[in-house]
């Protein structure tokens, strides 16, 4: 079977070998991660394409390991997500956004505050999510300025119907949903139209790099979800040119170092 092939491979390939100790490491201690206060959150503003006014912020998750110093979610989320400690991860998650959504109260204009979380499909499939969330947005923070942001993963086949279950509960309650790095999975407009999504965030490779593929993409993007009524956010967003170039495109909002890096909730700019 598939453990005891890499079994043999951890043997005779060191290289391996050190990768499975490193991830097997992270998994361990992962578990005690929350306990002992390694993990903390920062907030990055998303901002509205016409007038750069702030629109939301999204929530990232970071750690720094005692030993092994900060590690990126790319590397320790799907450790998480593979070793079943995304629940409890993504839940403390969902708090510590609506707890830090008063810190960030200073920055926006309005006095209202929108934060997006990033929601594993293993977290959102939990029987008891919906609940959860109801349970978070029923203490002084409104349902409606909450964000969840799902990856393409929640169009797989085999889930769909459990998803789409779940995502219309949530939605009854008032919080947005939105679906993260379009365009680099599973991505298609039919499932789009099946579920209630209020917004697509095309993924970064799209807007970095300016050819004439990615442009035909992202115009296509924008037209369909112009029809569907779905807002279209991009993300990456690194100069003035392409912000420009997203905004003359019909991209909603904005994101990336452009406008504010991932900084701890507390902090004034
Ligand atoms: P993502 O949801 O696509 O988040 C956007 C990533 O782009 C973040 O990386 C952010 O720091 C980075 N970014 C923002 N602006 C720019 C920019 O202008 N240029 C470039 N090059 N990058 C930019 P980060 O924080 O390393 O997170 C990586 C991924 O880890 C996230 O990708 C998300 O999939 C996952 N993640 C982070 N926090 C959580 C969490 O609490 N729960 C779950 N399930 N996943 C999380
Ligand atoms: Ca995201
Ligand atoms: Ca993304
Ligand atoms: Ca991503």
């Amino acid at each position: 079977g598939e453990a005891k092939r890499t079994g043999c491979v951890v043997f005779f390939n060191p290289g391996i070998r050190a990768q499975l100790t490193r991830k097997s490491t992270l998994a361990q201690d992962l578990r005690m991660a929350i306990a002992n206060r390694q993990l903390f959150i920062v907030c990055q503003p998303i901002v509205s394409a016409a007038d750069h006014q702030l629109a939301s912020f999204e929530v990232l998750l970071r750690w720094t390991h005692p030993e092994l110093g900060p590690i990126s979610p790319a590397e320790f989320i799907p450790v998480a997500e593979e070793s079943g400690s995304i629940v409890e991860l993504g839940d403390w998650v969902i708090g510590q956004a609506i707890a830090a959504a008063a810190a960030l109260l200073p920055r926006a204009a309005d006095g209202r505050v929108k934060v997006a979380v990033n929601v594993s499909l293993h977290q959102l499939l939990q029987d008891d999510f919906a609940d959860k969330l109801l349970l978070a947005t029923s203490q002084g923070f409104a349902a409606e300025n909450l964000i969840i942001e799902l990856t393409e993963s929640v169009f797989h086949e085999n889930e769909i119907d459990m998803v789409k279950q779940v995502l219309f509960r949530i939605k009854q309650l008032g919080v947005e949903i939105h679906i993260d790095d379009f365009g680099t999975g599973y991505s298609s407009f039919s499932r789009i139209c099946q579920l209630p999504i209020d917004a697509i965030k095309i993924d970064k490779a799209f807007i970095q790099s300016a050819d004439e593929k990615n442009t035909a993409i992202i115009e296509a993007v924008v037209f369909i979800a112009q029809r569907l009524k779905i807002r279209v956010i991009a993300e990456g967003i690194e100069t003035v040119e392409q912000a420009q170039r997203m905004q003359a495109l019909g991209v909603n909002e904005l994101q990336g170092y452009l406008f504010g890096k991932p900084q701890l909730p507390g902090t004034t700019v």
